[in-house]
């Protein structure tokens, strides 16, 4: 059934879709979130919100609330090769790891309590239209109209495909997993982010709410398949060939059931833009996880974003302006992190990883840390 015409359609209600839907909603616009899932739910990620990512919660509002959530605080890092060396450094500033049933249901609630509507567990299925005539958005259960659309539908989605965007069943090199692990030694990772590289990715530990432990990765499509058949015995291989690893997980178990895996992940920058269609987080770019700045990056120009397509509704900027206006203002939130997330991805990805991780790694990893979050 078609309603009123919106101001605008945000596709994808994780962090970048409602930080966009709050600013809008917040701003007196007219806005709706549609997402194919229900919330809370989880996510294949690390789950640390690296600093730049906490100012955004902090604009938003929300970061007393995700505190409250029980969030870690992370001050250190360490980055780990097989053979044991470990590289130790501080982050730039304080970032936060909360599970992403946590966060992001919280961020979805700070867009309802704004004003937004949301149709949850509902698929897009199609968007028709232009920014000259205005959108037609279809789900199986509703018609959706609006003057603008924002795609937050994530790094891969069948919308892509629909769309006509390239990557989309091209194959991947990269997948992604996740798995929580609990046990009292999860303590040992009070204050601390540690990356192991191991031959076909690297994985991520870090403390969340309640003494869980995150384990995130990145890697080849065959290691993914491996943690999502048989978690245990990938973690006892891995083990077996880092004892840094096997040390760093004693006395941590993985809680019971398949390990998550990722959509196919295609790294690097896509556009602000598809025809008409303004994109914001991992559906504009996908940033290499090792830099911790995926969730941030889906904050920040979510609420960029937001900002100016309320300007739009408010009759401030031209529909003919629009689409030009947010790539110029994607590039200058985005800075230099994709060009400086793509430099050091052989540091981290692949065989290389064992060789360029040493001592001298830790000022460069530091550097990478505020590099890959415009910081610099
Ligand atoms: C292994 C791994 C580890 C990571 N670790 C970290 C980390 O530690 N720190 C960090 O900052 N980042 C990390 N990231 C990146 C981070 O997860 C993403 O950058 C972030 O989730 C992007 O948020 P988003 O809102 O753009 O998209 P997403 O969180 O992917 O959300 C997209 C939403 O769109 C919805 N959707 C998709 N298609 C449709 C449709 N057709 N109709 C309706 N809804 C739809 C989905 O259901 C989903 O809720 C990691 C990524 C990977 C792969």
């Amino acid at each position: 059934m078609t309603g009123e015409r919106l101001d605008t359609v945000v596709v994808g209600a994780s962090l970048a879709g409602s930080a966009a839907a709050l600013v809008l909603a917040r701003s007196g616009a007219r806005v709706a979130v549609v997402d194919k899932a229900t919330f809370p739910r989880p996510k294949t990620c690390g789950e640390l919100l690296s600093p730049d990512g906490v100012a955004a919660l902090a604009r938003l509002g929300l970061d007393g609330a995700v505190r409250a959530a029980g969030a870690a605080t992370i001050r250190r890092f360490a980055l780990v090769r097989p053979d044991g060396l470990r590289v130790r450094g501080r982050l730039p500033a304080p970032a936060l790891s909360l599970s992403r049933e946590r966060l992001d249901a919280l961020v979805l609630d700070g867009a309802r309590k704004a004003g937004a509507a949301l149709h949850l567990g509902e698929a897009v299925t199609s968007v028709e239209g232009n920014l000259a005539e205005g959108f037609t958005v279809k789900t199986p259960a509703r018609t959706l109209e609006a003057r603008t659309i924002l795609g937050a539908w994530g790094r891969y989605s069948p919308l892509d495909g629909r769309l006509g965007r390239p990557f989309f069943g091209t194959p991947a090199t990269l997948f992604g997993f996740k798995k929580f692990l609990t046990g009292g030694a999860g303590s040992r990772l009070a204050d601390l982010v540690v990356l192991h590289v191991f031959s076909g990715g690297y994985l991520g530990l870090s403390l969340v709410e309640e003494g869980r432990v995150s384990l995130g990765a990145l890697a080849t499509p065959a290691v993914a398949q491996e943690a999502h058949h048989d978690f245990d015995r990938l973690l006892a291989r891995l083990s077996a060939e880092s004892p840094a690893l096997a040390a760093d997980l004693a006395g941590l178990a993985p809680e019971p059931g398949p390990a998550l895996v990722s959509e196919p992940v295609h790294l690097g920058a896509r556009g602000a833009t598809w025809g008409d269609v303004l994109l914001a987080g991992d559906a504009a770019g996908v940033v290499d996880p090792y830099t911790g700045s995926g969730m941030a990056l889906a904050l920040r120009t979510g609420e960029a974003v937001g900002a100016l397509l309320a300007e739009h509704a408010a009759g401030r900027v031209a529909a003919t302006d629009l689409a030009s206006e947010w790539a110029r203002r994607w590039k200058a939130v985005t800075g230099r992190v994709f060009f400086f997330s793509r430099l050091f991805r052989p540091v981290f990805l692949g065989g290389l990883a064992t060789r360029l991780v040493g001592p001298a790694t830790a000022p460069l990893a530091g550097l990478a840390a505020r590099l890959t979050r415009g910081s610099v």
